[in-house]
């Protein structure tokens, strides 16, 4: 009997590419009269036993503001994901060609959407590992999801899971991963304050041109990231409590008390 995390391939129609990812192209397709994104694995881009087995476990996370994982195509070589369809894509994209067009309440509704499917994460014990705006996508009404929780895991180029590598995601990162790669919902934390920050400056690059070095520099000086222009001080003191090099100290719990 087939697994129910198993899609049968010709139960899946592709149409259009939209894009390229981590693990090879992203397609735009139909599947139950439903409209999906199908992520292609190239050869050799993922460690594919170990995600099959995660599969199962990212299958059952559902909630309003995460993009589902509908099922997988395992039976053949290049093996699929399948998620949930979502018009608007990517975040950081969508921010950065609507700059100038957002209001402070529709700024915070994203923040408010991606704390939502966090806080979800972080009571399933899961740890997403790469949050960022790239890493979110948008739907037709514009409610923003968290993609690609847990997914750096199974990535095979060391050049993306070494902090020393050139596309580790530093900018994103709490000392603590950077140095022991120490994951946690604490280390999510740090990466929500800087989705925040994203998201204010509309789009911006955090630490712009600095290199991967310099922005450890910064950060070992103790130096943060400056409060963006369409930023409320309320904000960005949340912000600030995401970025604080003790652990213990970065906690949603006593951020909501401010
Ligand atoms: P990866 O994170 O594996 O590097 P992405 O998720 O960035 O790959 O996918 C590449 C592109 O494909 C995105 O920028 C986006 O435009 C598109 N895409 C990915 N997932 C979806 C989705 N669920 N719905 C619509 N478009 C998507």
């Amino acid at each position: 009997p087939a697994d129910k995390w198993e899609i049968h391939p010709d139960e899946l129609t592709l149409s259009e590419e939209l894009g390229s990812g981590q693990f090879g192209l992203v397609w735009k397709g139909s599947w139950n009269d439903r409209q999906v994104a199908v992520k292609t694995v190239r050869e050799g881009f993922m460690s594919e036993e170990e995600f099959k087995e995660e599969a199962q476990v990212m299958m059952k996370l559902s909630h309003s503001k995460l993009v589902q994982l509908y099922g997988v195509v395992t039976q053949r070589s290049p093996i699929y994901l399948v998620f949930e369809f979502m018009e608007n894509g990517c975040l950081t994209e969508f921010l950065r060609a609507r700059k100038g067009s957002f209001s402070q309440k529709v700024l915070l509704g994203m923040c408010l959407d991606v704390s939502e499917g966090m806080a979800y994460l972080e009571s399933s014990n899961f740890i997403h590992r790469d949050l960022a705006a790239r890493n979110c996508l948008v739907t037709e009404d514009n409610v923003v999801k968290i993609a690609d929780f847990g997914m750096t895991r199974f990535v095979l180029d060391d050049q993306y899971t070494s902090s020393f590598g050139s596309k580790f995601p530093v900018r994103w990162s709490s000392p603590e991963v950077i140095k022991f790669q120490k994951y946690s919902s604490k280390s999510d934390v740090w990466s929500f304050g800087v989705f925040m920050w994203e998201v204010y400056s509309e789009g911006r690059m955090p630490y712009d041109s600095r290199s991967n070095a310099e922005v450890v520099e910064t950060l070992n000086a103790g130096q943060r990231l400056l409060r963006p222009r369409l930023c409320p001080q309320s904000v960005y003191e949340l912000m600030q409590w995401s970025w604080k090099e003790a652990v213990l100290l970065r906690n949603p719990v006593l951020m909501k008390r401010t």
